[in-house]
């Protein structure tokens, strides 16, 4: 028999959360993002769930977007980080591959093509990783002259719009909307998950949903629940030892965690080889049985051990959600303080994908 540990994928949530993202896009197209093997959901089932309704996909690279292929879709595949060699511009071109180019050696590989993809052009407005710079975009697009049939937008990403009080995100908009106002009929992107949720927002023409589509909130303080998204990866294992550990007994490596009374403890069958967070605190929620149950000591290899004062009845077998609908994703990463993004790209391909909702 397998171990208990799997992450069960919740299609029909992954569907509905598409939705929500269209209805806040208002009149502009999703582009559905699944990199990163659509954000641990697995790309193959996930884009064939949101191919009737999506009009394009966007990934990091360009084997995200063969993955795409291989799953039978012919949808424009959108690779947000260009190309990374001179032969990946033929693929595009035969893939409708729609790369972002953000860098002059990208333009150079273009050029050299005579049948070159469609294409966008990334703006870089104050986030610094990739793109050119307004001053630059007169001298880009005259270079691009003999290929503005192939052009078709303008991208930019914001660096905090997840922070509903910073006004960068603001700044941000206004010198984009600038900088690209001498081609009115480029296409305009700029729309990560937050900026959905920002009052006032302009969206522009292709807004680009990614975590929110998993159910998880792209604000740090908020839950995707709070938001009206539904959770589409459940966590789950199952206890596989019931102990009562007395006052003073301590659990797992560096006895990190000690008890001060005599306290039910349960051993769980997953661990950081699972993608759980060894930095989970202690006190993270654990859901046993219908209780919220404590992580106790420190996440080892393959197992955890949970605090069980909470649930009285706990037996050997039963089942836990290490987070899903009842433990949201984003607040165990609060518990270990990162984002929700890393933990649902982190479960490992040790735990097996159960698919439902399709
Ligand atoms: C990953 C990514 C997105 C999606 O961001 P979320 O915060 O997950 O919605 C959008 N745009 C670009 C350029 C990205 O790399």
């Amino acid at each position: 028999m397998p171990r208990a540990t799997v992450a069960r994928i919740d299609l029909a949530a992954i569907r509905h959360n598409f939705g929500l993202a269209r209805q806040f896009a208002g009149g502009a197209r999703a582009m559905a993002v699944i990199k990163a093997d659509a954000y641990g959901h697995g790309i193959a089932r996930v884009a064939r769930t949101l191919a009737p309704d999506a009009t394009c996909f966007a990934v990091a690279c360009i084997e995200e977007a063969l993955a795409i292929r291989d799953a039978g879709l012919a949808h424009p595949v959108v690779l947000l980080q260009g190309v990374h060699a001179a032969g990946d511009i033929a693929t595009c071109a035969a893939q409708n591959f729609e790369p972002v180019l953000h860098s002059g050696y990208q333009l150079d590989w273009l050029a050299a093509q005579a049948d070159g993809p469609a294409f966008w052009i990334k703006v870089n407005t104050g986030m610094n990783r990739l793109g050119f710079r307004p001053a630059e975009l007169s001298r880009v697009m005259a270079a691009l002259a003999g290929r503005t049939s192939a052009f078709l937008g303008f991208v930019t990403h914001f660096a905090a719009s997840d922070e509903m009080d910073n006004d960068a995100t603001g700044q941000q908009t206004a010198l984009f909307a600038d900088a690209v106002a001498p081609w009115p009929d480029a296409e305009l992107s700029v729309a990560n998950s937050a900026a959905h949720f920002r009052d006032g927002q302009p969206l522009f023409t292709r807004s680009r949903p990614g975590i929110m589509l998993y159910g998880a909130s792209p604000m740090a303080e908020r839950n995707g629940s709070d938001l009206g998204l539904q959770p589409a990866m459940s966590l789950e294992s199952n206890l596989i030892a019931v102990r009562t550990l007395a006052a003073g007994d301590a659990v797992g490596y560096g006895a990190a965690w000690r008890a001060d009374r005599e306290t039910p403890m349960g051993i769980v069958a997953i661990g950081y080889a699972d993608g759980y967070p060894r930095h989970a605190c202690n006190g993270t929620p654990v859901w046993v049985k219908g209780h919220r149950a404590a992580l106790i000591g420190r996440v080892s290899m393959d197992m955890l051990a949970v605090d069980l004062s909470a649930v009285p009845d706990a037996r050997e077998g039963d089942p836990v959600e290490l987070w899903g609908r009842n433990v949201s994703v984003d607040e165990v990463a609060r518990c270990a303080g990162t984002i929700s993004y890393e933990l649902l790209t982190g479960v490992t391909a040790r735990v097996p994908r159960l698919y439902h909702g399709g």
